[in-house]
C-alpha cells in the first residue's frame, strides 16, 4: 500500500489552501481562444507602466555576471534603503519579495504551540505562512472591513508572538490613521513583534497614512515591510525589504537563505529606488485611474471599499462568480474575492486609462445582458 502523503505532512500544512494568484494572460488565451494582446488583466496589482527605463537599463548591465551567485548581503541595496530612509543598514533584511519576509518572520517567531493574530480580510499569505511553520492563525473580525485594531489588541495571548498588520489592507484597501498606530504599538506587550505591512505605501503616502519608518525608534519590537513589486514596478523580480530593529534584522537574517534575492533584482530595486519621476508617474497614473474607475462605477450604480491602494473592492451586492466568469469571457482578468468570504466582491488593479475603460465596458456589458 503507498503512503498518504498528505496525512504524513505536518497538521497545520495539511489544512492548507494554496495561494490562488490572478489568472495569466496566456492561460486565460489559451482556455477561452483569445488574442492575448486584446486581454486585460486587472488582477494582481501590478504597475501598469511596466518597469521604469533605468531599472531596464541596470538589467541589462548585469546579464554578463549571471553565472555568478549573487551578493548574498545585499550590500548595495541595503545601503541606498539605509540612506534613503534614515536607518542603519543592520537594521534592513532584504527578501525574494515581502512575501519572503513575512516567511521568515513565520519561521524564526513562530512555531506549534504558538500563534499569530491577523484580520478577517487580511492577506492572504498571513495565514499560509503561520500555519505552515504549525502555529495557530487567530482570525479577528474586521470592522468595515478594515483592521479593528482594538479588537486585535484584545486577541493577544501569552501564546501570541507576532501580530500581522496591513495599511493600506490588500484585498479591501482599508487604512488607518497615525493615532490609531500609535495607541496600538503603545499597547502591544513589547514581547509581541508587530508586523506592519506597507506593501502599497508609495499610493499612500503622505494621505492620512502613518509612515511606519516613523515609530521604529519608539517600539522596537516593530518591523515594516515594503516591495519593489507595486509601485516600483517590479513584481516579476522578487523583491521586498524588512526594516526593524538590528537585533530583529539579525534573526531573520539566520533562517534566510543565502541568495535570496537575485542578481538582476538586486540591480533593478537600486536604479528603481533612484527613480522619483518613475514613482510620481505610478502614483499619478494610479490617482487618476481610481477617479476614472470610481466614475464609471458610479455611473453603473455600483458601490466599493473606500481604497488607498493600487486597486478597489466593488461590491455587486449579490455573489460575483457569474460576472467573473463573464468578464473573462470578454477577456477581462480581474479577481474573484470568495476565497477572502466576500463573495459579492470582485477586487480591480488600477490600470492604464484605455485598460481602466475596458474593464468598465465590459463590465456594463455583463451587467446588462
Ligand atoms: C502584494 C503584497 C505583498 C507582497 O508582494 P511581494 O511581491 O511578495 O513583495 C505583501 N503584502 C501585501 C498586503 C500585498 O498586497
Amino acid at each position: 500500500m503507498s503512503c498518504d502523503f498528505l496525512t504524513l505532512a505536518q497538521p497545520g500544512v495539511q489544512k492548507l489552501s494554496p495561494y490562488v494568484p490572478g489568472k495569466p494572460v496566456d492561460e486565460l488565451a489559451r482556455e477561452l481562444g483569445l488574442d492575448p494582446a486584446g486581454i486585460v488583466k486587472l488582477a494582481s496589482n501590478e504597475n501598469p507602466l511596466g518597469p521604469s527605463a533605468k531599472a531596464l537599463a541596470a538589467i541589462r548591465a548585469e546579464l554578463d555576471e549571471l553565472t555568478r551567485y549573487p551578493d548574498g548581503n545585499g550590500f548595495t541595496l541595503k545601503s541606498a534603503l539605509a540612506a534613503r530612509y534614515g536607518v542603519d543598514a543592520a537594521q534592513v533584511t532584504l527578501g525574494n519579495g515581502s512575501n519572503d519576509i513575512l516567511e521568515l518572520v513565520a519561521r524564526a517567531y513562530l512555531a506549534p504551540g504558538l500563534n499569530a493574530v491577523f484580520s478577517d480580510y487580511a492577506f492572504a499569505v498571513y495565514p499560509i505562512a503561520t500555519q505552515a511553520v504549525g502555529a495557530q492563525g487567530k482570525v479577528v473580525p474586521a470592522r468595515d472591513y478594515g483592521h479593528d485594531l482594538d479588537a486585535m489588541l484584545a486577541a493577544i495571548d501569552d501564546k501570541t508572538r507576532v501580530v500581522f498588520i496591513a495599511n493600506p489592507n490588500n484585498p479591501t484597501g482599508t487604512w488607518f490613521g497615525p493615532d490609531a498606530l500609535e495607541a496600538f504599538l503603545t499597547k502591544v506587550p513589547e514581547s509581541v513583534l508587530v508586523v506592519l505591512d506597507e506593501a502599497y505605501i508609495e499610493y499612500a503616502e503622505g494621505d492620512e497614512l502613518p509612515d511606519g519608518l516613523d515609530y521604529l525608534a519608539r517600539h522596537p519590537n516593530l518591523l515594516v515591510s515594503r516591495t519593489f513589486s507595486k509601485a516600483y514596478g517590479l513584481a516579476a523580480l522578487r523583491v521586498g525589504y524588512a526594516i526593524s530593529s538590528p537585533a530583529i534584522a539579525d534573526v531573520l537574517n539566520r533562517v534566510r537563505q543565502p541568495f535570496n534575492v537575485n542578481s538582476l533584482a538586486l540591480a533593478a530595486a537600486c536604479a528603481a529606488l533612484s527613480d522619483a519621476e518613475y514613482l510620481a508617474e505610478s502614483r499619478r497614473l494610479n490617482d487618476a485611474g481610481m477617479q476614472q474607475l470610481q466614475d464609471g462605477l458610479r455611473a453603473l450604480d455600483l458601490s466599493w471599499i473606500p481604497s488607498k491602494g493600487n486597486f478597489i473592492a466593488v461590491d455587486f451586492g449579490r455573489d460575483t462568480a457569474a460576472i467573473n466568469q463573464a468578464l473573462l469571457r470578454e477577456g477581462v482578468i480581474v479577481r474573484p474575492m470568495a476565497g477572502y468570504r466576500m463573495p459579492n466582491f470582485l477586487r480591480v488593479s488600477i490600470g492604464l486609462p484605455r485598460e481602466n475603460a475596458r474593464f468598465l465596458e465590459a463590465l456594463a456589458k455583463v451587467l446588462s445582458a
